[in-house]
């Protein structure tokens, strides 16, 4: 049974840090399937204007509340949960597949930096079984081939590392074909354990400010939060008030 709450119509699933590790091993052990995504505030704007990624954003078997607009959003509705970044999640998911021998395909990202996530990945945990890799820039006509190549290197966790929304579609062209595995978006990480983009130093994650820094060092990323975070913002709001029934009082003291 999922935990979970709406933020702006979408499902985020209320789990601890480990609670989410267990839960999406407990998937890859019993080879149910599912797709993972890691949502803020950007996708929820984009899901707005893209009803084809609202879908996507619906059918997710788990939602991980991976960023502080969203720990905020729950906040107003009352409900304490703490933010969980993808990037973390995805390498304590690397650690728990190497213990288990389960086998893990990387997608995404240029090639160098696939080459170096690909080295760095198996120098941090000795003995991980990646069945499949290649980077995230092909053409859409070269899907199908590599969703076979994918399929039959038989993957347990699926890391696919392409952005928003590139990703997401991808992963749900491949739910469609590979019905046992679990697979995640995981934007930028690769860029991260590669060392070509640096993470936000502890202050920065301690005050949940990491896509303050982010913008920071990539201005490009300006554009994107501002034509999303404020509006995003105002319609928490105004949910939160609505559901707590605010508006409702004050109707009855008209
Ligand atoms: N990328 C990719 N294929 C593409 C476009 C982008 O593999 O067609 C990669 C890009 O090299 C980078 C990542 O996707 O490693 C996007 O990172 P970003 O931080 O922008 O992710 P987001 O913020 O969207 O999660």
């Amino acid at each position: 049974m999922r935990k979970t709450e709406k933020v702006l119509g979408y499902d985020v699933d209320l789990l601890t840090f480990s609670g989410a590790i267990d839960k999406i091993m407990g998937k890859i052990h019993n080879q149910e399937g599912a797709q993972v995504v890691t949502i803020n505030p950007e996708m929820i704007e984009m899901a707005s204007r893209s009803y084809e990624f609202s879908k996507i954003l619906k059918s997710a078997e788990i939602v991980i509340p991976d960023s502080s607009g969203i720990k905020l959003a729950l906040k107003l509705k009352g409900v304490e949960q703490e933010q969980i970044p993808g990037i973390d999640l995805a390498l304590d998911l690397l650690r728990s597949c190497c213990e288990m021998n389960y086998k893990v395909a990387l997608i995404g990202a240029t090639e160098d930096v696939l080459e170096t996530t690909v080295k760095r990945v198996k120098g941090e945990f000795e003995g991980i079984k990646i069945c499949y890799s290649r980077n995230g820039y092909f053409d859409i006509q070269k899907e199908d081939k590599i969703i076979e190549e994918l399929k039959a290197s038989e993957p347990n966790l699926v890391l696919v590392a392409m952005g928003v929304p590139r990703q997401e579609f991808f992963i749900k062209s491949c739910k469609e074909k590979i019905s046992n595995a679990v697979f995640i978006g995981v934007g930028g990480s690769f860029d991260v354990w590669a060392g070509v983009v640096q993470r936000a130093p502890e202050f920065f994650k301690v005050m949940g400010c990491e896509w303050l820094y982010r913008t920071y060092k990539q201005p490009q990323r300006i554009k994107r939060i501002y034509k999303t975070l404020p509006l995003f913002l105002i319609k928490v709001i105004i949910d939160a008030i609505q559901t707590n029934g605010i508006f409702l009082k004050r109707k009855k003291n008209d």
